[in-house]
């Protein structure tokens, strides 16, 4: 099972996995956006580490840690990923309320309400250039098999379908974002929010493992 303690090197791994990553996402959007995707991610997923770091797990329910992430990454990021991760976090902990310890059908569970908040947030639909074509091919991935399959098998369907959903943003126009003022100058670029939500959860199936 889960504990928040689990949570508490989860959010480390994510934090050290983005800011390895942090001048690539700045490129990224550099190229189709205000360049400041990497500084964003890493300031929010470095502020949601230390926020559940500081916790004390043995009193601390996950729901709970979830909140602190999420208004941590919040507080620290002025850019459009700050809500919608924020949002995300918050929906994590709403889907596991009450519970002290995570099954993995519970972090599968987690795992998809995070992309719901994100595409509830942000209004997106798959398709149109944005962070929501990598995280709900990889959450239908993670929903996918059966109850009681092993969550690190799950995930690592997702963190499949979430490298060919962000792969795929190359050949899209975007319809959401600074990116869809640009009409057919973005294709051929990956989208940034993409990107990071590859990498995100690339870290989360890793931690899975
Ligand atoms: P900003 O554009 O405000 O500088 P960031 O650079 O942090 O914000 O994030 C840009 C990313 O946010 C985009 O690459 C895209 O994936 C994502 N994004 C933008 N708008 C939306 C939206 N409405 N829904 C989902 N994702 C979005
Ligand atoms: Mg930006
Ligand atoms: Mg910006």
């Amino acid at each position: 099972a889960i504990s928040t303690k689990d949570l508490q090197r989860l959010f480390v791994l994510i934090a050290d996995d983005i800011a390895a990553n942090r001048d690539h996402l700045c490129e990224l959007d550099g190229v189709i956006g205000d360049g400041d995707h990497g500084l964003a991610m890493d300031a929010g997923c470095e502020a949601a580490a230390k926020a559940v770091g500081a916790l004390d797990p043995a009193q601390t329910a996950p729901t709970a840690a979830f909140n602190a992430a999420a208004k941590a990454f919040l507080n620290a990021v002025g850019a459009s990923s700050g809500p919608l991760y924020a949002t995300a976090f918050m929906r994590a902990g709403a889907a596991v309320k009450d519970k002290s310890d995570l099954s993995d059908d519970d972090f599968r569970r987690a795992f998809a309400a995070m992309a719901q908040g994100i595409q509830e947030r942000g209004k997106a639909e798959p398709g149109e250039k944005t962070m929501v074509d990598t995280w709900r091919p990889a959450a239908d991935a993670a929903l996918a098999p059966a109850s009681g399959t092993s969550l690190s098998e799950a995930l690592d369907m997702a963190e499949r379908a979430a490298r060919q959903g962000s792969e795929a943003t190359r050949n899209m126009t975007a319809a959401k974002g600074r990116a869809s003022r640009l009409g057919e100058r973005v294709i051929g670029h990956i989208d940034p929010g993409a990107a990071s939500a590859a990498i995100i959860i690339a870290s989360i199936a890793k931690f899975a493992r």
